[in-house]
């Protein structure tokens, strides 16, 4: 099985809540590891060009408000199947639909603020890794 790296973003309402311990422990607990991280405030502008797929979308604004409303802690996590097995942990988009266990059951405040962010392919983690960091910030 092929070792991946994907991007994981720890939202607002989670640093917030000073939640970033909580989080990162169930993704090493799942075997990933964090090798690079940053604790950023985004404006508007850069989490609107961050989340552009979505900009059709009606909750484009309020995301993007969101986003940049607090600080937040973009990540590479690695390992194998790092992409899928990141969503397993984070869990469904809305928290009412998450699974027991997951950190979106366990934190997430609503389908918007839901805590974290994680790439849903091959091709958007490399595009979403590379908005955030450069090659020698990524420390495998
Ligand atoms: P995911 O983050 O699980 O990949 P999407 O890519 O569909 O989910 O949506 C991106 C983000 O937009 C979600 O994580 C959430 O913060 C927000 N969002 C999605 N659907 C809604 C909605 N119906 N109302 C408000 N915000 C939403
Ligand atoms: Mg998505």
């Amino acid at each position: 099985m092929a070792i991946e790296r994907t991007l994981s973003i720890i939202k607002p309402d989670a640093t917030r809540r000073n939640l970033t311990g909580k989080i990162n422990a169930k993704f090493e607990e799942a075997g990933l590891r964090i090798v690079a991280q940053k604790r950023i405030h985004l404006t508007k502008d850069q989490a609107g060009k961050f989340y552009e797929v979505h900009k059709e979308r009606p909750f484009y604004d309020e995301l993007c408000s969101f986003m940049a409303s607090e600080p937040v802690v973009a990540q590479v996590l690695e390992g194998e199947r790092a992409i899928a097995k990141n969503r397993e942990v984070m869990g469904a988009t809305n928290p009412a639909n998450a699974a027991d266990g997951t950190i979106r059951k366990e934190f997430a405040l609503s389908v918007g603020e839901n805590s974290v962010h994680g790439s849903d392919a091959p091709e958007t983690a490399a595009q979403e890794i590379s908005f955030f960091f450069a090659g020698l910030e990524i420390v495998g």
